[in-house]
């Protein structure tokens, strides 16, 4: 081919130029975070195209996510300036996908398979379980299919895996006929699940040489971002997929081919998903596994500051078990890393909202900043202080806190209770936790309510006079029982009205019983829900569940905001990986969080959590911000948090701490008090409040859940004096944009300057 357009290799350095240039069996690149790695595969790919050396059709690039996939290509496209389309830019899974459809008939299945996600997984499973009856106790649906996922991803079948097996384990041998079916199941309803979707693929290109042969001769070019990452399925897909062409596959070939040229990029410090069987040995045995392989490595960071870079490598020093390398860059020191101690989780978002506002006003865009959690129940406390804030935020895969199905399900029992009247809270909550009133249960009760025209509320209450099988009237009743008790109570403690409501349906055990993880992770969510209550409580004494809803309310519903100046982005830690952005916040840094509880007693999983740490860290390009909070509300509980280890392995004088975490503070007469030290925010966390509490919602249950605080018609000017229920009093100072999104900024006197939605803020004006 032609030489390399020199536009491709301006402005790389000497090892990443010659990783674009290598051209060989297989090129392996390690590096730390930062230094270029994506970057390279990119410009390796238009390096391909450009000098003709491969069509776009011949190109296999796998990502770690869609949207990494999206940026991978937008760069390519932009750096050779045409539409490459045929090009397979990636995840492992999509590419599945697309070759298990094209080829399903080959191999008995219908091109339209479905793919069950975890949730029709262990719905299929429970349902086995059923059917087999009591021989199999000890085997739980969540547990079953997170053996049989770890199973596939070490690429068994049924078979396979049997012949490892102890059988003379019953609970083994259980399980195997548990799989079969399992097996069997999928099979018979054309589907896949998510791990089928990469191990069948390898059995195909086994079974069937001349079905391999044909994409071992399409892709001649394999490039695999993140590889740190890849688990023994996905390895297997790589080998296949470069192995030599021969013509004993393809007869119609002229001659043998070559495997493909195979690169890779990764990091083993990265490595963040062993719990999912990513297996770094992936990484260290390449240049065993893929004979004549060329290793490059690259140490300069073109991302942050030297005061990131610094924080980052001590962090991960502390891991041994690895290859040293020193990043380094010559960007310059670059701001302190930020670190703040907040008193609650609602402080600690109050800062990062404040922070925002403060870099958004320096001329940061939103869509330049992230916060980062390592849980998805913390997202609840920054959700809301954005939506006060009048921040545009999204939060990346996955949902905003309010609109997730088990919030909506604990809010719904509140709405039942408060708002009798309204069918349909009832109905969403009706059956949830199951309680056998099925649709046609419904379907009589609504029927036998419009008879009489009365709400299907008080149709529950005279479930006695519908014909109903004597268990479903009998569940009705109990239902019915627990929402008149709290009904008949509308000035009990929000908090206590939820937690019991919760209880004694049933909802929290059903979680709590369930060994899926994803059920643990919305056991977190309305405990973290629970909590807001009782805070709410806490901070409004005498606030009623009206008046709960109300505030609650307002923050669920509030408009989206404006998003041309972009969004900042949430998400969780692990969902940053490979992305940067300027100004980077991870929230929670505090032991059970970050590291995380449950890798505590996991061999390697304190390790693993300060991958993630350094993964957080490493994504951030100018600003870098580190928060906790001495208390968390947590399962339901508010508990006195501990800084998390990983905070003692940053270098001191790398650290601006505006308020200081306990166990760090200096002054031994400092932590006497329990006060802060010092800064400017002495006034905002000494836990300011205004004593006075709020007006209590109007109107009775049935009517007032919609009549909400709506200041939309407030005039607002400049000169304003107003007073805010957390801030005190203070001097407007601008106001901007119209309607529902009419933002205000106000000095205020003893907390300085807010940004304040104006619609749902609890001011008035004096
Ligand atoms: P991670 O390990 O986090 O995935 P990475 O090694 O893939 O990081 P990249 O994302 O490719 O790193 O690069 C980090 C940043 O540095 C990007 O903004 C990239 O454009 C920039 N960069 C990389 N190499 C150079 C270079 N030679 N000159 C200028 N900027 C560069
Ligand atoms: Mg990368």
């Amino acid at each position: 081919g032609d030489a390399v357009p020199e536009h491709l290799l301006e402005g790389l350095n000497p090892p990443q130029r010659e990783a674009v240039l290598h051209r060989g069996p297989a090129l392996l690149i390690v590096a730390g975070a930062g230094s270029g790695k994506t970057r390279v595969l990119t410009h390796r790919i238009a390096g391909l195209l450009a000098t003709r050396e491969a069509w776009p059709s011949q190109i296999l690039a796998i990502t770690f996510t869609n949207k990494a996939a999206a940026e991978m290509r937008e760069r390519v496209h932009s750096l050779i300036g045409e539409e490459a389309s045929g090009m397979w830019i990636r995840t492992f899974h999509s590419a599945c996908v697309r070759i298990l459809r094209r080829e399903a008939e080959e191999f008995g299945f219908k091109q339209s398979f479905t793919i069950y996600d975890s949730g029709d997984v262990r719905a299929l499973i429970k349902r086995l379980i059923k059917e087999r009856g009591a021989d199999i106790q000890g085997l739980t649906p969540g547990g079953v299919s997170a053996r049989i996922s770890k199973a596939k991803n070490e690429l068994h079948d049924v078979d396979s895996w049997a012949r490892t097996a102890n059988l003379e384990n019953p609970l083994d041998q259980a399980f195997l006929e548990l799989w079969r079916d399992y097996d069997r199941e999928l099979r018979r309803a054309n589907a896949f699940d998510f791990d089928d979707l990469i191990s069948q693929t390898v059995f195909l290109f086994r079974a069937f040489p001349h079905v391999a042969a044909q994409y071992r001769k399409r892709f001649r070019h394999i490039l695999v971002d993140e590889y740190q990452d890849t688990n023994a399925a996905q390895y297997a897909l790589i080998r296949e997929l470069t192995q030599p062409v021969t013509r004993a596959d393809l007869p119609d070939l002229r001659s043998d081919l070559p495997g493909a040229s195979l690169t890779v990029v990764g990091d083993s410090d990265q490595s963040i998903y062993a719990f999912r069987g990513a297996d770094i040995r992936n990484i260290t045995d390449f240049e065993r596994d893929f004979a004549g392989a060329r290793a490059i490595l690259l140490e300069q960071n073109y991302r942050s500051t030297q005061n990131i870079l610094s924080a980052a490598n001590a962090v991960i020093g502390n891991n041994f078990d690895r290859r040293e390398k020193r990043l380094w860059t010559d960007s310059g020191d670059g701001a302190k890393i930020v670190g703040f101690t907040g008193y609650s989780g609602h402080d600690e978002a109050q800062f990062v909202a404040d922070e925002i506002v403060e870099l958004t006003s320096g001329g940061m865009a939103y869509s330049d900043i992230a916060v980062f959690y390592r849980t998805n129940a913390q997202t609840r406390a920054l959700e809301e202080v954005l939506i006060r804030t009048a921040i545009p935020y999204k939060v990346i895969g996955g949902t905003k806190f309010y609109e997730r199905a088990e919030i909506k399900d604990a809010m719904a029992y509140l709405i039942t209770v408060a708002n009798p009247a309204d069918p349909l809270s009832l109905r969403r909550i009706m059956n949830v936790p199951k309680r056998g009133i099925g649709p046609a249960t419904e379907a009589a009760l609504q029927a036998f309510a419009d008879e009489h025209g009365i709400t299907l509320r008080d149709a529950l209450r005279r479930v006695d006079e519908i014909a109903l099988g004597p268990k479903v009237a009998a569940a009705i009743k109990d239902l019915a029982a627990l929402l008149d008790h709290w009904s008949e109570r509308p000035e009990a403690d929000p908090g206590e009205v939820l937690r019991d409501l919760l209880s004694r349906s049933g909802y929290t055990d059903q979680l709590r019983r369930s060994p899926d993880p994803q059920d643990a992770a919305r056991l977190e969510n309305v405990e973290e829900l629970v909590a807001v209550t009782r805070e709410y409580r806490r901070q409004n004494p005498g606030g009623n569940l009206i008046d709960f809803l109300t505030e609650t309310a307002l923050v669920a519903a509030a408009d989206e905001l404006d998003d041309s100046g972009g969004q900042v982005s949430l998400m969780t830690l692990h969902t940053a990986k490979g992305l940067e952005f300027d100004a980077v916040f991870i929230t929670g840094v505090e032991e059970d969080l970050l590291p995380h509880r449950i890798s505590a007693n996991e061999p390697g999983g304190p390790a693993e959590e300060r991958r993630l740490f350094y993964v957080g860290i490493t994504r951030a390009r100018q600003r870098l911000h580190l928060s906790l909070a001495m208390t968390r509300a947590q399962f339901g509980e508010v508990n006195p948090a501990v800084p998390s280890r990983f905070l003692e392995e940053i270098p001191a004088e790398l650290v601006d701490w505006r308020t200081l975490p306990t166990t760090m503070r200096p002054a031994p007469a400092q932590r006497a008090v329990g006060r802060w030290s010092d800064g400017p925010r002495e006034s905002f966390v000494t836990g300011f409040r205004d004593p006075k509490p709020l007006p209590k919602g109007k109107g009775t249950f049935a009517n007032t859940i919609t009549e909400v605080r709506d200041n939309s018609a407030l005039e607002l000017s400049p000169g304003d004096r107003i007073r805010h229920k957390d801030f005190g009093e203070g001097r407007v100072q601008a106001v901007s944009g119209a309607g529902a999104k009419r933002i205000a900024e106000v000095q205020f006197d003893q907390v300085g300057r807010k940004r304040l939605l104006i619609k749902i803020a609890p001011i008035e004006l004096l």
